[in-house]
């Protein structure tokens, strides 16, 4: 099979990932084999690949939102068959053993393995998947419109929950970014107003033609204070100002996983019990029900797509921000 491979970290500008043939892998035990059909490229794979979140293994296929039909199921595989239109996010397989997993928080257990980071992802024709990180996917989407459904939109699901927004309740959304573009569109869908907050004039025309009450700079005052924020750029003052802007009782949820540092905070900007709190990876229960949630709503996804083989210059519009959408990678098999 075809595969992106990275060999050696190194700056995107170097193309580090090298065009590879590889055996084709075969099911285990709990095990099945997905022929890839679109896998998408985010943030996440740019750290890996350039040794900021060092790889947990090389050489390794990245590639962590991973959409294809299943085409070998191992044995003592239920409920997954050849043929089935499935998934796989970032959390590949928590321990199941430690406290977290043991209270329904696998998202922070102890000794996870992540899709593209401990294990090959989905930059490949092909990819053996654990049947705990496989989910079936909605009817009605585009094999590239379901990858950042598995990325994005299961992270920003689960820091709109910890955002505790309710119906009539305002909502800010910092930075608009593929994660920020599905959870406007679940705000919307429970009558919660959005303000959004983005340097981007693009962005913030994109946000009001989806139904944002207000779009503007993070300097700007919105019309109402925020019962509710979540912050998607990775910018540490940005955490600060969403709590400038807030009710008390309001909830700030940081959506990265890195952020430039929080600036120091006066106390009055966290008294009245605000809260300012990050979301961290998400539970199956979180996937699930984004999935379940993306079936009833038809969200509307952006991406643009790309052939496998030019992953090292995606990754390189990414870092340079010179994409409008989501990346990602289509394969041609
Ligand atoms: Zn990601
Ligand atoms: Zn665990």
């Amino acid at each position: 099979m075809d595969a992106m491979v990275l060999e050696n970290c190194a700056f995107v500008e170097t193309s580090p990932l090298v065009h590879k043939e590889l055996p084709d892998s075969v099911a285990q035990d709990a095990e099945v084999v997905v022929r890839v059909g679109a896998c998408g490229v985010c943030h996440t794979d740019l750290h890996i690949i350039e040794g900021e979140l060092p790889p947990h293994r090389l050489p390794l296929v990245p590639g962590h939102q991973v959409v294809g039909r299943v085409e070998e199921v191992g044995p003592g595989v239920e409920d997954i068959q050849a043929g089935d239109f499935v998934g796989t996010p970032w959390l590949h397989r928590p321990c199941g053993k430690c406290r977290f997993c043991r209270s329904d928080r696998e998202n922070l257990c102890l000794e996870p393995l992540f899709t593209g980071w401990d294990v090959d992802g989905g930059f490949a024709g092909r990819m053996k998947a654990s049947v705990e990180a496989v989910y079936h996917l909605p009817q009605g989407y585009s094999d590239a419109e379901c990858a950042p459904l598995l990325c994005g939109g299961v992270i920003g699901y689960r820091a709109y929950r910890l955002s505790k927004a309710r119906e009539g309740e305002t909502l800010g959304i910092f930075g608009f970014g593929s994660s920020a573009h599905l959870v406007l569109q679940m705000a919307l869908h429970e009558g919660v107003k959005v303000f959004v907050f983005t340097r981007s004039e693009h962005h913030r025309e994109l946000a009001l033609e989806l139904g944002a009450a207000f779009a503007g700079k993070a300097e700007e005052e919105p019309p109402r204070l925020l019962d509710a924020a979540i912050v998607f750029a990775p910018v540490g003052t940005l955490a600060k100002r969403a709590l400038e802007l807030s009710s008390p009782g309001s909830r700030v949820v940081t959506a990265g996983i890195y952020s430039t540092p929080i600036p120091e905070l006066p106390y009055p900007l966290i008294y009245g019990e605000r809260s300012l709190l990050s979301a961290a990876n998400s539970t199956r229960r979180d996937v699930r029900e984004l999935l379940s949630l993306a079936g009833e709503l038809r969200f509307q996804v952006a991406v643009e797509t790309f052939p496998l083989h030019e992953a090292n210059q995606v990754l390189l519009d990414l870092k340079k921000s010179r994409l409008q959408a989501s990346a990602v990678l289509v394969m041609n098999d």
